[in-house]
Parts: C-alpha cells; structure tokens; sequence
C-alpha cells in the first residue's frame, strides 16, 4: 500500500496510482490534498515538476467520485483552466490516467481545432473539463457550455494567465461560476496583482507553498556566455552538434523571444545537421503536437520554443535548456530552466547574453540570488562558425501574424530585433564536422555540463 493511502484517497484512485508507479506523495501532495478533501479553496505557489496537477486532480476526482450525480447537458462539474494548449492537454492527460478506475469523463478544449466537434462532445456534459480561456469562452457564447454546474474550479498558472492578458476573461469567468463552489487557484509566482486576482476567485483559502517564490530549480548548473547577438546562432549550433557528439545531450529546449526567431533558429540547427523543431503559437495545432511529439519520444533532441508554448510542459529528460535570448522577466527565466533537471534529474542551463541583454542577466541574478557561471567562447570559435552551413532562404509566412483567439498566441516578442543573420545571406556550405567547441580555462567543469 502507498503513503497516499494514508491520505484517505478512494480504492480506485489508489490503484492508479500504483499502475503509474507512485508511492510517495510530493510535498505539495502532502500539503494541499487533506485540505482539498474537505472541500477547503487553495491558494498554492507551486514551479511546475513539483506535481501539483496531482495535488489538485486526485482529492477532486475523489471528491467528484464519492458523490455521483447524473450528468446535466452542456455542464462540467469541474473546470480547469489552463493557458496554453499544451498544459491543457497534458493535465487532461493526466487526470484520465487519475480517473481511470472511476465512472468519471475527463475531456479537454482549446483552440486552434475546429470548434464543432468539441461543442458535440460537450452536449450531454462532462464531469471534468480541461480548457484554454479563449476556446471555452467561445463554447460558452455559442451556448454549447454553461458554467453554472461547476463544483471545483481549478485555476492553474495564474501568473501567466495574467501575462497572456487573459485578466478580462478571468473576470467574466469569475461572474459566471456559481457562488457555492470550491476554487484552487495556482501560480508558481505571486506577486501583488495575482494574489488580487486570487481573491476574486477563492474564499478562506488554505495556503500552500512548496518551493521560495522565484527560487531557481536547485539542481539546475546555470551558465552564461556573453556573446554578441549575431554570433549567437552559430555558438549554439556548435555547442549543441558537440553535446550530441559525446552524448551529453538527450534532449534540449531553446527559447527564443520571438515566433519568428524560433522557426529561425530551428531552421539553422537543421542546416547544421541537429534535428530541431519550433513550436509557438503561430503553428498550427497539428503542428505544435507533431513537434512535441517528436521530442517526447526523442526522435527529435531538440525543440526551440517561445516562452509561452513551452510553459508547463512536462518532458522527462530534459537535460539542456538554452535561452538564446534572455528574457526581459527575470521570473520567466526560472520557469524555462524548470525545465530541466525534473523529476530529480540534475540539469544544464546555459544563457547566450548579448552587451544589451546584461541589465536582464543582472535581474535574474538578483531574484534567485544565484551567479550565473560564465562560459567563454570555444577555442576557434570565428572558424568553426565561418563554416557552419547556413539554411537555404525559406518566405518568412509565419512572421508578424497575428495572435490566436485563445490568447497563448498574443505576447510576440518584445521591440527589441536581434541581429543574427538573415537567412539566405550566405550560400550553402558542405557539412564538415568539426571537434565540439574547447571551453577554455573552465573546460573540466563545464565539459560534465556542456
Ligand atoms: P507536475 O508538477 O504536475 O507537472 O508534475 C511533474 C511530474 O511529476 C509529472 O511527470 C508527474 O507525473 C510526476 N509526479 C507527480 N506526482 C508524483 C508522485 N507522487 N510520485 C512520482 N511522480 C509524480
């Protein structure tokens, strides 16, 4: 019998969890679930990879479980809210796998996908609903959903909901959901205005908090090298041919600020023989789930991703984590490197900081208090560089589109242009590999890392 036992979870839930091979519940799980049981709000701060999509799911499903009610048509009686496809899809994923010795329909919406067939699926209604805010908003318009049936309503990543500009919707959500309801409310940041907007939700609520707001995932080794910004693609095609080389890298996630530099940088990578992918939310959804797909299973290493396709996203192995811009947030910096080193896993960061990003890399030192260890350039890196192949020029269809109904598309790039360069400015290069790229006098330490 596992530790969740003690907890009081029902039988069935219990045995899915034994099939998944958990015994121990996270700290989070310890924390939130006998309050949740009671039916008790939450307001939990939480990094993704502490198990928090657990916290939440099994003490409702157990709550929803213990107490059958005939399904009313167009009606969930749970909702989760999430903001980005991804995340929605993976919670819904998760909470079937929770719910699979239950009577108990777990079905999820976002957009990007045609709106009919979710709307079919929701007439005779569902018990739980996962949803990105714009696709839900949308169903409730065209009256295929109402919300006045919820018992649990889950906001996840509130902090990010915010910075996506989903605060108008929230509140429309808010007027909507029943007074007599139990809310749980989660961010992995709280400043101020979020907690503001937590009270709207949640009443009396139980307080969680499993790591210091903003703390970096401690096992991550965090590494900078400043470079100027149009040298950044060819360091990181190199360093990243030489972690595949000596089997350093299982799989890697790149951000990129902007949508644009995204399928950029990816499309370098593949010139320089590395199997990447972009994902961001000018892809299409058949796209972005081909991609993750493809990283999952790891027949692609690499998947270079705006910050908000990659929040939330729960891939084992995820040794290396390249911010080939610094974001212009220092907590966004903790969320991508949360990336990595999951699950107990030890994990790399490495930050490519150009002269104008310094003021950034100040702030992100200053919120996690820690100094980021400087990595210099490989040894000959100019030739190297010189002789990485460049991309074959390809239209630029996905730049300055506008953004998705559903709001994960809405916050591009900031003004700022980097200046790598343009594709097609060089002709084609033959691929010669060349040795991975010496790391000067930090080499011994760094080579473990990158
Ligand atoms: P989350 O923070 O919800 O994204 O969860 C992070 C990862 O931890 C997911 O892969 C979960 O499947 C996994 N996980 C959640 N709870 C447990 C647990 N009690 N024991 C082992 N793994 C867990």
């Amino acid at each position: 019998m596992s530790y969740f036992s003690d907890l009081g979870l029902a039988e069935p839930i219990l045995r899915a969890l034994e099939a998944k091979g958990y015994s121990d519940p996270t700290p989070i799980q310890r924390q939130a679930i006998p309050a949740l049981m009671e039916g008790r709000d939450l307001m939990g701060i939480a990094q993704t990879g502490t198990g928090k999509t657990a916290a939440f799911a099994l003490p409702s499903l157990h709550r929803l479980a213990a107490n059958p009610i005939v399904k009313k048509p167009a009606s969930c009686r749970m909702l989760v809210l999430s903001p980005t496809r991804e995340l929605a899809a993976q919670i819904a994923d998760n909470m079937r796998g929770y719910a699979k010795h239950l009577n108990l329909q777990v079905d999820c919406v976002f957009g990007g996908v045609p709106i009919n067939k979710q709307a079919r699926r929701l007439v005779a209604g569902t018990d739980v609903l996962v949803a990105t805010p714009g696709r839900m908003l949308d169903l409730i318009d065209n009256r295929a959903l109402t919300l006045s049936r919820v018992e649990i309503f889950v906001l996840d990543e509130a902090d990010q909901m915010m910075d996506l500009g989903f605060i108008h919707a929230l509140k429309r959500v808010a007027a909507m959901l029943p007074a007599k309801r139990q809310s749980l409310f989660f961010s992995a940041t709280m400043p101020r205005s979020i907690e503001d907007l937590g009270r709207q939700f949640i009443h009396n609520p139980v307080k969680v908090e499993v790591a210091p707001q903003a703390t970096t995932a401690e096992r991550v080794e965090q590494y900078v090298t400043f470079i100027n910004q149009a040298e950044k693609q060819a360091l990181l095609s190199l360093r990243i041919r030489a972690l595949i080389a000596d089997k350093t890298l299982d799989r890697s996630l790149v951000f990129s600020r902007t949508k644009h530099g995204a399928d950029r940088i990816a499309r370098h990578l593949e010139a320089a023989g590395i199997e990447a992918r972009a994902i961001h939310g000018n892809k299409s959804q058949a796209q972005r789930t081909a991609a993750l797909d493809a990283f999952r299973a790891g027949t692609c290493p690499v998947l270079v991703a705006t910050d908000i396709a990659a929040r939330g996203i729960d891939v084992a192995g995820v040794s290396h984590v390249f911010n080939f811009e610094l974001p212009n947030v220092a907590e966004q910096y903790v969320h991508r490197i949360g990336r990595t080193a999951r699950a107990g896993a030890d994990g790399v960061a490495i930050s490519l900081c150009a002269p104008d990003e310094k003021a950034y890399l100040k702030d992100i030192e200053k919120l996690t208090g820690v100094k980021l260890m400087p990595i210099p350039l490989p040894e000959n890196f100019q030739a190297n560089a010189a002789n990485l192949p460049k991309p074959a020029h390809k239209p630029q269809d996905d730049e300055h589109r506008g953004g998705g109904r559903n709001g994960q598309d809405r916050r591009g790039g900031g003004p700022r242009r980097d200046a790598a360069p343009r594709d097609g400015d060089a002709p084609k290069r033959h691929f010669i590999p060349r040795g991975g790229p010496g790391v000067g006098q930090h080499r011994n330490k760094v080579r473990r890392a990158v």
